[in-house]
C-alpha cells in the first residue's frame, strides 16, 4: 500500500487530503490528512495522472522504425512527463487495421510501462473490428495506405464505421495538392487546408452519427465550425498541441526544420491566444502532445513532427503561470476529458482522483522552473523543441498504479527511478 497527503485537484474541487493506494494499484481511500505517509507534499499539486491521447510510439511489428522510438522508451518519455496513459497512432508501415493486427500491435505495447490504448485504422479497404476500439482517419498525406486523396474515396470509407469512435487528422487533399509549389511548409499546408477539411469532417460525423473527435487543431476559424456543431448537438470534441498554443510564425527563425510539424505552426499571435482562451474556456477539450519523434538526421531532412511527452507536465505549469490557467482546469483537459475517453475502452478508470479509480497520479511543483536539456529527455529521439527554454514548474513524481518514479530532473542524473 501507498499513501500520500497533500492537495489533491479534481476538475471540480482542490482540497487538502489523503490517498491510499492498494496493492492492486487502485484508490482504496481517500480521507483527511493524518500528518504521517509514505509521500507528504506541501506546494505541490497532486492530480489524477495526465493522460495524452495523441501519441506515435512508432513501434509496430515491422520494427522498422523501433530507431525513432519505442513502446518502452515512449512510456519512459511519458513517465518522464507526467503522462500515466496514452493512446497510440496507427499510421505505421504495418497498420493495425483489422482484429489480427490490431491484436499483434497490442501485445507489442504491453512493454510500456504506462498503459497504451491504440487506434485503428482506417483505410480504403478496411471495416470495423470486432473489439470496441477508437479509430483515426488521416485526411490528407500520411504513411502507407492510411490516408485518402479525395472527399469521395474518404465517405465511402467511413460509411462503414457508423456510430463508431473516429479521430480525424483534418488537412484537405486538394488544398494540400494545389497548394504543393508554395514556398514554406506553412504555405504548402495554409489554414483553409484545415478549415475546410474540419468542416467536411462535421459533416460525416453528423450524416454517420459517428462519435467525432478532431486531431490537433490549429485554427480559431476550424475549432469555431467545432463548437457550433457541438451546440447543434453533434457528438464531436477538439484536441490541441503544446506546440500551436506556444509558437507562432513569428518565432521561426533558422529553427524551421526543427520545428516542420502538420498541420503547421501558424502565422499569427492572435490566432495562438484565441486556442489558448478556447482551451481555458473549456471549448476545447483536450491538451495532446501529437508526440511524433523522428531523428535530427531526419528532421534536417524535411520530416515533420514534434517530441513532447517529456515535457507534457512541465508545459502545463506555463499554462497556469502564464495564461492563469487554475489547477482544476488543468485536471480538466489533462486528466478529467483524456479519462472519459479513456475509460471507453480501457478496464480501469483514470481521470479523478477518487476511490475505485487507477493509483496513478501526477504531481507538479508549479513554482520550481525548469530549463529543458537534452540531458534530461527520455525519447529515443533525444531533442525536443522546447530545448533551452524554462518552464515555472516541473513534475515531483509520478505514480503509476501506486508505485511511485521520483523525478530527478535538473540533477544531471536518471531522471526518474523507481
Ligand atoms: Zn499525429
Amino acid at each position: 500500500m501507498l499513501t500520500i497527503e497533500g492537495n489533491i485537484v479534481n476538475k471540480d474541487k482542490t482540497f487538502r487530503g489523503r490517498i491510499e493506494i492498494d496493492a492492486s494499484g487502485m484508490i482504496s481511500k481517500i480521507g483527511s490528512p493524518t500528518g504521517v505517509a509514505d509521500f507528504i507534499f506541501k506546494d505541490e499539486l497532486i492530480f489524477p495522472g495526465f493522460i495524452d491521447l495523441h501519441v506515435h510510439a512508432r513501434e509496430d511489428m515491422s520494427h522498422a522504425q523501433d530507431y525513432k522510438e519505442d513502446f518502452t522508451t515512449a512510456g519512459e518519455a511519458a513517465i518522464n512527463g507526467g503522462v500515466v496513459a496514452f493512446a497510440e497512432m496507427p499510421n505505421n508501415p504495418i497498420p493495425p487495421v483489422d482484429d489480427v493486427s490490431y491484436e499483434t500491435k497490442n501485445n507489442l505495447a504491453q512493454k510500456s510501462p504506462v498503459e497504451v490504448l491504440l487506434y485503428a485504422g482506417i483505410g480504403n479497404k478496411t471495416s470495423p473490428l470486432n473489439k470496441s476500439v477508437p479509430y483515426k482517419v488521416f485526411m490528407g498525406q500520411s504513411v502507407g495506405d492510411l490516408f485518402f486523396t479525395s472527399n469521395e474515396a474518404l465517405e465511402a470509407a467511413l460509411e462503414k464505421y457508423q456510430e463508431q469512435n473516429v479521430s480525424f487528422h483534418c488537412e484537405d487533399p486538394k488544398i494540400l495538392e494545389s497548394s504543393s509549389g508554395a514556398l514554406t511548409h506553412e504555405k504548402r499546408r495554409p489554414n483553409e487546408a484545415e478549415i475546410s477539411a474540419i468542416s467536411f469532417a462535421l459533416k460525416l460525423i453528423e450524416k454517420y452519427k459517428i462519435i467525432g473527435k478532431i486531431c490537433h487543431c490549429s485554427t480559431i476559424e476550424g475549432i469555431n465550425q467545432i463548437i457550433k456543431a457541438k451546440r447543434r448537438g453533434l457528438q464531436v470534441t477538439i484536441e490541441v498541441t503544446p506546440h500551436h498554443l506556444y509558437f507562432d510564425e513569428t518565432m521561426l527563425n533558422e529553427n524551421r526544420k526543427i520545428f516542420q510539424v502538420n498541420p503547421p505552426i501558424r502565422q499569427s499571435r492572435e490566432n495562438r491566444l484565441a486556442l489558448i482562451a478556447a482551451l481555458k474556456k473549456g471549448d476545447i477539450d483536450y491538451l495532446v502532445t501529437d508526440h511524433a519523434p523522428h531523428t535530427i538526421a531526419e528532421k534536417e531532412k524535411g520530416a515533420s513532427g514534434l517530441t513532447h511527452l517529456d515535457t507534457y507536465g512541465p508545459f502545463t505549469t506555463w499554462l497556469m503561470k502564464e495564461h492563469n490557467f487554475t489547477p482544476a482546469e488543468i485536471a480538466r483537459i489533462c486528466s478529467s476529458n483524456p479519462g472519459n475517453f479513456f475509460n471507453q475502452f480501457s478496464t480501469r478508470k483514470y481521470g479523478e482522483v477518487k476511490e475505485g479509480y487507477i493509483g496513478s497520479l501526477t504531481i507538479l511543483n508549479p513554482n520550481k522552473s525548469i530549463t529543458i536539456t537534452k540531458e534530461i529527455l527520455k525519447t529515443k529521439a533525444h531533442w525536443s523543441p522546447f530545448e533551452g527554454m524554462t518552464f515555472p514548474g516541473r513534475v515531483v513524481m509520478t505514480i503509476i498504479k501506486g508505485i511511485p518514479y521520483q523525478s530527478k530532473l535538473g540533477t544531471g542524473q536518471e531522471i526518474y527511478e523507481k
